[in-house]
């Protein structure tokens, strides 16, 4: 390509297409890496907590003295590296949240989960997801839907608690290209607290409840950014005091055909919601 026609932007292009392939279909297994995370909050006294678990002692109003360390993980996708992550838990003892979408619900596994004493929830995403079905295109459209979204959301969230018998007494927000696009949250449906009591949840993953307690949180993220608000060794090594880790399995193994689908599945989505 002559140099010419390498613009800065065009340069930029290819090194975010570089790294969304090399964080695709290449990153190599990171499972070490957590294991030596989940390791050093053990080593440093931490004591390490589901959603579910440090709310009960919100609720009760005697959370214990830290350090504390929330573990989260969203699945968004790639249930084969969620089992990976999950045995390094169960190795360790250490307990954490998973929230399953509804393309990645997988019953056994979440009765696994809470069995061993971590909790197994809903990522749910009946924002987004009915936006794409009835092709909304902007905030005044969603909210004037609010009420059929709620609905969606209840039938979705009743279908999970008999199939799973698991009390999905905590819920978490799914983040959507289409909610970025729109400029509004699947966190939204659930700004209802006669819904929220008429299905017994009892918090959002996001309540300031529960975040008002944190010192900090931290998110992974893709290559090359690994950690988007900084890395949780350093406030593990200062022990800072009551802290969150939210991961996506995505980000710490490449599973090629699944994220192959997922890229498809994407692409298929947008043309549908703009030509549909
Ligand atoms: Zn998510």
């Amino acid at each position: 390509m002559p140099s010419s026609v390498a613009t800065p932007k065009l340069k930029a292009l290819l090194q975010s297409g570089w790294q969304r392939f090399y964080s695709d279909f290449l990153l190599p297994d990171r499972t070490p890496e957590f294991r030596r995370l989940l390791e050093q909050a053990l080593a440093r006294g931490y004591r390490i907590h589901s959603i579910a678990s440090i709310w009960e002692q919100i609720k009760a109003g005697r959370l214990e003295e830290g350090p504390l360390l929330v573990l989260r993980l969203d699945i968004d996708t790639d249930l084969r590296t969620t089992r990976a992550l999950w045995q390094v838990m169960r190795e360790l003892n250490v307990r954490g949240s998973f929230y399953f979408r509804l393309c990645t619900l997988d019953v056994e596994l979440m009765r696994a989960i809470h069995e061993a004493g971590s909790e197994a929830s809903y990522h749910y995403e009946e924002l987004a997801t009915y936006a794409k079905r009835h092709r909304l295109k902007s905030r005044a459209e969603v909210e004037a839907r609010m009420p059929a979204i709620r609905a969606l959301f209840a039938a979705n969230y009743r279908r999970i608690k008999a199939l799973t018998g698991l009390p999905l007494h905590t819920v978490a927000s799914h983040g959507d290209w289409l909610n970025r696009r729109l400029g509004v949250t699947n966190l939204e449906l659930l700004q209802d607290r006669s819904l929220r009591e008429a299905l017994g949840i009892e918090l959002e993953a996001y309540d300031d409840a529960l975040h008002s307690h944190y010192a900090q949180r931290y998110s992974d993220g893709a290559y090359p950014r690994l950690w988007l608000d900084g890395d949780p060794l350093a406030a593990l090594a200062s022990r800072q005091s009551v802290i969150e880790i939210l991961l996506h399995p995505r980000h710490w193994s490449a599973n090629i055909a699944v994220n192959l689908q997922d890229n498809l599945g994407r692409a298929w989505e947008e043309v549908r919601y703009r030509v549909g």
